[in-house]
């Protein structure tokens, strides 16, 4: 085994946990937070929520579980390349998405806005608040008592207000300094996933066309490259063989310009990492060539009528949710409706937020469906 850059985080050079406990017997710390994550119900419920495309219309598009799980296999290549904690990135990478609500950001803003005079509703912060709180598993604490550099990871960005509220934990945010590297792998990494997955499943729904990726230079070149190796390729294995070239080369790039970074700065500690500008990142060229990708998304998938429709939908369905629940609720399950005697706007947030997209459709039936129980 390799060893880790002297910079990485590590059981030794770690801050621990809240609630100290004995070492794991056969595992790493961080590999022990990882399996913790897997385990939990939160993690498992992603197979159900949607990223862009509602679950049930399609059983070959990515879900929130796909995507964490390709998000951290690329989160994990490149800390293992780069000497860092795998294990750390990788736990992560895992845990990125737990606090998404079903439907997307069509359903995260839509949630957000009714939380609007009850400080507000955002993804980074329920993942946190999950494996802190809300998963119930350990008989000795709430959540999961994840090692500090794991939820620093999974906060990765937050107001100056919520900073303070979350005291040790937000204080980087306050004093300007940077996450580890495993947690900045992440970000980029979370960013490649979904740019590249979105592409092959706005194609496979045919909500996209290769005609209209070729204004992309990224893709453009990346098919020219395949169609050059192999001319007679049908259109599927031209896709996956061109969305395989443009996180190939995302990656490197990544790679590349990170050790470039690294070399500059020459970081010994995990403390000049805190201190150091942000040392993972793309080149120049290829944030340029990856801002026009986006813009191409946003306007050609995410503003298509088709999925308008479906975030339309999205958002009536949470905000519906939450105004039968704070009109009356008791209509909550008793679970929730005990959470609710500390604040009830919160306890109805962490009650849609924890639905899955089919779930959160089934409950909107259950209230408002006459005939329905
Ligand atoms: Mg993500």
């Amino acid at each position: 085994m390799t060893e880790f850059a002297t910079y990485a985080v590590s059981d030794e050079y770690s801050r621990g946990r809240e609630y100290p406990e004995p070492r794991p017997q056969a595992r790493s710390e961080f590999q022990r937070d990882r399996d913790r994550i897997i385990h939990s119900t939160a993690f498992r419920r992603l197979e159900y929520k949607t990223q862009v495309f509602v679950n049930h219309e399609g059983d070959l598009f990515r879900t929130r579980l796909t995507h964490s799980i390709e998000v951290a296999q690329i989160t994990r290549a490149v800390a293992r390349a780069l000497r860092l904690n795998d294990d750390l990135a990788e736990a992560i990478a895992l845990a990125h998405d737990l606090g998404h609500t079903p439907f997307g950001h069509a359903g995260q803003d839509a949630l957000n806005e009714c939380m609007g005079d009850y400080g507000g509703f955002e993804h980074n912060l329920q993942s946190l608040r999950i494996v802190d709180r809300l998963e119930e598993r350990y008989g000795a604490f709430d959540g999961l008592n994840l090692m500090y550099e794991t939820r620093e990871g999974i906060l990765k960005h937050c107001s100056p207000a919520k900073a303070r509220e979350l005291g040790d934990l937000g204080r980087r945010f306050l004093d300007n300094r940077r996450p580890s590297l495993e947690a900045q792998i992440c970000n980029l990494a979370d960013e490649i996933a979904y740019n590249n997955h979105d592409v092959d499943d706005g194609l496979r729904s045919g909500l996209l066309s290769i005609e209209q990726l070729e204004e992309v230079s990224l893709f453009a070149r990346h098919a020219d490259e395949a169609r050059r190796e192999f001319p007679s390729l049908g259109e599927r294995r031209l896709i996956h063989e061109t969305v395989r070239r443009m996180i190939g080369a995302q990656v490197s790039d990544l790679l590349a310009e990170t050790q470039r970074r690294i070399d500059a700065h020459a970081p010994a500690t995990l403390d000049d990492i805190h201190a150091a500008p942000v040392l993972v990142g793309f080149s120049e060229a290829m944030r340029e060539e990856n801002r026009l990708f986006k813009a191409f998304l946003r306007q050609q998938l995410y503003q298509h009528y088709l999925v308008l429709r479906m975030t339309n939908k999205a958002r009536r369905i949470i905000s519906d949710l939450f105004s039968a629940f704070m009109a009356d609720p008791r209509l909550l399950p008793p679970q929730y409706l005990a959470m609710a005697a500390q604040s009830t706007p919160r306890a109805i947030a962490d009650y849609i937020a924890g639905m899955t997209d089919r779930y959160a459709m089934r409950e909107h039936r259950r209230l408002f469906a006459v005939g329905e129980i």
